[in-house]
């Protein structure tokens, strides 16, 4: 059904006029789903021009990190929040992709991005990409790999379960309850390294943190470093 349902929505796309996936208006097809107007007034965090920001802040007080920035922001009553949401479920890689060129472009600008080896977008559990078809944190990677000029290694981590229901545990039981999310299955590939770690939205934190604890215990000598495409202002307003 997936299948059908991409290809189907693939013709459609084709034929049709599109629909910004921000704000809704008319847009040509060469606009990659987003209108001029969203383009110009898009939420940036700015993040990435400075070590010492709130995403950096809240990961590297607990884990080590070299770097991590997010480059907008996502609230609720965002519109922002449905082009992320379109990554997921209505098939809107294209415009992840080059969500990732224009936020790879800002990382090469910062020239604090300049030494990543390699680029790991945060792993969807098997079963899950196959059911959505592909992972979208894959195509933002692939959108910064081609800004940056470094390449994405899909297959150096794998995703061993899906998170599990974070709703009923209290504040400081969820680390715990994400442990051993991801397993590294090819440290060789990643020893020595300064690995970039790309994920489209940043809320808790959990997910990525379980990621970087499973890679730091396989590949004790690389270094880390973080790029999402969105943050919640939860994480930005916690210290
Ligand atoms: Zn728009």
């Amino acid at each position: 059904m997936s299948t059908l349902g991409s290809i189907y929505r693939a013709i459609r796309s084709l034929l049709l006029a599109e629909e910004c996936i921000v704000c809704g208006n008319n847009i040509s097809h060469n606009m990659h789903g987003i209108c001029t107007m969203c383009r110009f007034n898009v939420p940036m965090t700015y993040f990435w021009r400075d070590k010492e920001n709130p995403v950096y802040e809240k990961l590297s007080a607990l884990v080590p990190i070299a770097e991590a920035s997010a480059f907008i922001y996502y609230t609720d009553k965002s519109p922002w929040r449905s082009m992320i949401h379109s990554f997921k479920y209505r098939n809107a890689w294209r415009t992840a992709l080059d969500m990732g060129r224009w936020y790879g472009a800002e990382l090469k600008a910062s020239g604090r991005y300049d030494d990543i080896d390699v680029i790991i977008p945060v792993p969807l559990h098997p079963l899950k990409r196959i059911r959505r078809g592909y992972n979208q944190s894959s195509y933002i990677a692939d959108g910064i790999s081609q800004s940056l000029g470094k390449r994405v290694l899909r297959r150096a981590t794998r995703r061993r379960r899906n998170n599990p229901s974070q709703t009923h545990h209290r504040a400081h039981d969820r680390w715990g309850n994400v442990e051993a999310l991801f397993s590294v299955t090819r440290p060789e590939e990643l020893a020595g390294k300064h690995i970039l770690i790309v994920d489209d939205v940043l809320t808790t934190g959990a997910t990525m943190i379980s990621l970087i604890q499973s890679i730091l215990e396989a590949v004790p000598d690389c270094r880390i470093s973080v790029a999402t495409l969105a943050v919640t202002t939860y994480i930005t307003a916690i210290r």
